[in-house]
């Protein structure tokens, strides 16, 4: 049975780089009915953090990556101690003071990547750098090579030991994860060898550069899974977009079901080179996603951000959002999106664009306005179609074209010159807040 584990070092946020690693164990998990666990790698105590902890599984469960077990390795300190010493009493190991070293043999080192084919390494350029010789040979002339530590003086741990016992233990069958630990793989073999054990496969999973081909930074993308879900990304569109990032099924498909995409997946397929992340392509999955979603659900999703953002209170209608949602959702790339378009439906007092000021709005149609509002006003049962009905008969009255008239009323009721349908967008404003905002309207 297929076993494999997402090992996160809770010293940091779960990054797209990170949350990239998780989908494809799980997905490789899901494709072959597999277990995934999830194994938080909190060795180094000064750096590994509680609220890092929480954010990664927050982030996980936000996402839907569910896992079969979590481990944490910092209750296991006496397994590694008890496996440590065991290579000590075997003379494969020894003691430095209270730290634990492997004696690194001189010997070439080969694997197979499932992604990359064959690596081949040679411990020999392990050797460590003699400072006050100068030299990196011993006095024999071979040259001297670097122990790995097992354990450290303060009783933890190291990386490369700690996750060979537990890939070990926990009965890994697959390791698949980042292209930056291609060079601690030699090392864990030697460690597996040490130990008398099987490795596990490996596969390392290509770089994620932003579009400028340079690693991800803050700018282009390398923010936390948090990050994005407060900018209004859904979990869904998160996944479709990450699960792209290094594989693709094979027919230039972008949009994909999470269960279609699992029937699909393979390790083998996914790419030796650097995958370009995309903000643009991220908003327009993101859009679509929104777009194709039962607005019941974008309403539950938007609720929290309204609330988050002070825009409504606890006691907000969920019928009146999603009666917003249905009018803007099939053009929204995030819902932060909704908050900006649809935030005049929020506020005592519209907000108007400059540009919309001056323009739209650079002739005075306080008359227009005062007429339009006191019909509307005296409409028993306002509505879409009678709002409309009221307008075209202001607008006939006065002699002009519909377009005089409906640029100007949408700015004043909303701030913004773009927007659905201005009749769809009067009734959602309802009756008394579209009735002030015309009367009350000011170009100041
Ligand atoms: N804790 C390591 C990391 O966060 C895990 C690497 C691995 O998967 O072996 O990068």
């Amino acid at each position: 049975m297929v076993k494999v584990r997402f090992a996160p070092s809770p010293t940091g946020f779960l990054h797209v780089g990170g949350a990239r690693t998780a989908l494809f164990n799980w997905m490789y998990a899901k494709a072959q009915k597999g277990k995934f666990l999830l194994r938080i790698e909190d060795t180094d105590q000064q750096r590994s953090k509680q609220e890092y902890v929480d954010e990664i599984l927050d982030s996980m469960t936000w996402l839907g990556l569910d896992w079969d077990e979590l481990i944490y390795q910092s209750q296991r300190f006496d397994i590694y101690k008890e496996h440590a010493l065991k290579l000590v009493s075997e003379g494969k190991a020894y003691q430095d003071g209270d730290a634990i070293l492997l004696k690194m043999p001189k010997q070439e080192v080969k694997f197979w990547d499932l992604i990359r084919g064959e690596i081949v390494f040679d411990t020999a350029s392990f050797v460590v750098w003699d400072e006050e010789s100068g030299s990196k040979t011993n006095e024999t002339g071979e040259a001297q090579l670097k122990d790995e530590v097992l354990l450290k003086s303060d009783g933890s741990p190291a990386y490369n030991f700690c996750c060979v016992v537990d890939d070990v233990l926990m009965e890994i069958t697959h390791v698949v994860r980042g292209e930056d630990h291609i060079s601690n793989t030699p090392r864990q073999l030697i460690v597996y060898q040490s130990l008398g054990f099987k490795p596990p496969k490996f596969a390392h999973l290509p770089l994620i550069t932003g579009a400028d081909g340079k690693r991800l930074s803050k700018r282009t993308g390398a923010v936390a899974v948090s990050a994005y879900r407060k900018m209004g990304f859904l979990p869904e569109a998160t996944m479709n977009f990450l699960m792209l990032l290094g594989w693709s099924p094979g027919n230039n498909q972008e949009m994909m079901s999470m269960k279609n995409a699992v029937q699909k997946f393979s390790v083998k397929k996914i790419n030796k080179t650097a995958a370009v992340f995309d903000m643009d392509k991220f908003r327009w999955l993101n859009g679509q996603y929104i777009k194709q979603a039962d607005p019941q659900y974008i309403t539950s999703a938007l609720i929290p951000l309204l609330k988050e953002h002070q825009l409504v209170t606890d006691d907000v209608d969920p019928g009146f959002i999603k009666e917003a949602v249905t009018l803007y959702q099939s053009r929204l790339p995030t819902l932060m999106d909704f908050l900006d378009r649809a935030r005049y439906l929020f506020l005592e007092k519209v907000e108007i664009e400059q540009e919309a000021k001056e323009t739209i709005l650079a002739k005075d149609r306080t008359m227009e306005f005062q007429l339009l509002a006191d019909r509307l006003h005296a409409l028993d049962a306002y509505d879409k179609d009678s709002a409309e009905k009221s307008f075209r008969a202001v607008v006939d009255e006065l002699g002009l074209k519909a377009s005089d008239l409906v640029h100007p009323v949408r700015v004043a009721l909303t701030g913004s010159a773009v927007g659905p349908g201005l009749f769809e967008t009067m009734a959602l404003l309802g009756k008394s807040k579209t009735v002030y905002r015309l009367k009350n309207f000011t170009n100041e």
